[in-house]
């Protein structure tokens, strides 16, 4: 456990609160996993962890969560609590403070989501989570159904462990999420988006898309599009390395018959950032375009297509779709001029510049080495350079593309 929310643990001790780290960061110690967020319980009221520290932020202050600031380290220190009664099938915004760690725990979804450490190290785990980790067991705390009908993203956050950590699902727990999966239709797209990535960065995500599409829950979110696990998939899917989850969901989103434009909207139906969505539309653009070069044309004026499509796209997407290939295999991308993959890639390295701003000069210089007026012809020759340097025509040397500069335009005088 990190020094700093060791510190924060035993300043509640000496106030005479209880606290303990609590959660996942207890489940992600025993499991041997990297530890992120170091959450922190305790049976002080959320003012008297304020008046415990110096630096605090009311992060969530109606549900009892303080955040404590340490050093560079932000801790969220929240107090023991019940949820209120649920509506439709969310999470409450009413929440009721107990002093009985127990019942804290009893509120959380899983059996190892629901063990506190203490400051000498013990484990408080009432509803046998430690034995279900050991087992690689996902298991609801209490009653299963009860507990997806308070809230449907239960069911997404069970399907997400049991693919992440490779684990089984409790019997009783998949029949409950099975019979309370239509529910799902009240989750807020932002929270199901949340678990489907981590999903899509875990270990196994072709198992959780089985597991979504076998408990009903991907029709019944209303995806629009249609999940078939595919035998084709499976294996590619999880061969990706999970650092490279935007080529997940290219792949994913190319397997279910999207093209960039339906990626797009469907990306955006999820509340995908801006900037995800486009980074995985991009890769779909560039195996798009692609696949519209005309094959029996010469080596040189595809050399010239794949440049302009690396020019368009950036570098980063065309080598994660070179990537993407490579994992789908030679026979299975038969739609794309194959043999060309290899020079793809080579051409890519070569160009040595991918965009305007990394030319040698700006548009300002044109300007002054013109005398002539600002206009749209600015930004024509600056392409013109551009592609001339990529495709390696000229060298990206200053002086050199002045002289060009100066033959174009007397050329065209
Ligand atoms: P991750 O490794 O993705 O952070 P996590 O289990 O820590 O997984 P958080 O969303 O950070 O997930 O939640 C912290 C803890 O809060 C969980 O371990 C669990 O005890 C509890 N919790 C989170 N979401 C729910 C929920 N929907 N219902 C009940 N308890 C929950
Ligand atoms: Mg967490």
């Amino acid at each position: 456990m990190a020094f700093h929310s060791e510190e924060v643990v035993s300043r509640l001790l000496e106030q005479g609160h209880e606290a303990y780290w609590v959660g996942g960061c207890v489940r992600d110690e025993l499991m041997g996993r990297p530890v992120h967020d170091m959450d922190i319980t305790t049976s002080a009221l959320p003012e008297a962890v304020e008046s415990v520290f110096e630096r605090t932020v009311p992060t969530g202050i109606k549900h009892g969560t303080v955040t404590v600031l340490c050093g560079s380290y932000a801790y969220e220190v929240t107090t023991y609590r019940v949820e209120g009664a649920y509506e439709n099938h969310r999470r409450p915004s009413e929440v009721e403070f107990v002093s009985d760690l127990k019942e804290d725990l009893k509120r959380r979804d899983f059996t190892f989501n629901a063990m506190a450490r203490s400051i000498d190290g013990t484990i408080v785990d009432p509803y046998q989570g430690m034995a279900d980790l050991k087992n690689g067991v996902v298991r609801c705390v209490g009653n299963a159904r009860t507990r997806f009908q308070e809230d449907a993203l239960r069911m997404v956050r069970c399907i997400r462990f049991a693919s992440v950590f490779g684990f089984s699902i409790a019997y009783r727990t998949w029949k409950g999420l099975v019979e309370e999966r239509t529910n799902i239709q009240y989750v807020a797209m932002e929270r199901f988006r949340v678990e489907l990535e981590k999903l899509m960065e875990g270990r196994r995500p072709s198992r959780g898309l089985y597991l979504l599409y076998r408990s009903g829950l991907l029709s019944d979110a209303k995806i629009p599009f249609t999940y078939e696990p595919d035998i084709d998939l499976v294996p590619i899917l999880d061969e990706i390395p999970s650092e490279e989850a935007i080529i997940r969901w290219a792949f994913l989103l190319r397997a279910c018959g999207l093209n960039a434009e339906e990626a797009h909207r469907v990306l955006r139906h999820w509340t995908f950032a801006n900037s995800t969505r486009k980074q995985i539309a991009d890769i779909l653009s560039v195996g798009e375009e692609t696949a519209a070069f005309n094959t029996t044309g010469k080596n040189s004026s595809c050399k010239e297509y794949w440049i302009s499509i690396v020019l368009k796209y950036g570098r980063e997407a065309a080598e994660r779709w070179l990537l993407m290939i490579d994992f789908i295999g030679l026979n299975a991308s038969a739609a794309y001029p194959v043999e060309l993959i290899s020079d793809f890639k080579a051409w890519t390295k070569e160009m040595g510049i991918y965009r305007l701003s990394e030319l040698a000069i700006s548009g300002k210089d044109l300007l002054e080495v013109s005398g002539l007026k600002g206009g749209p012809w600015v930004s024509e020759i600056m392409s013109k350079l551009l592609v001339m340097v990529a495709s390696q025509a000229l060298p990206n040397n200053r002086e050199q593309l002045i002289d060009e500069v100066k033959r174009v335009i007397s050329s065209n005088e």
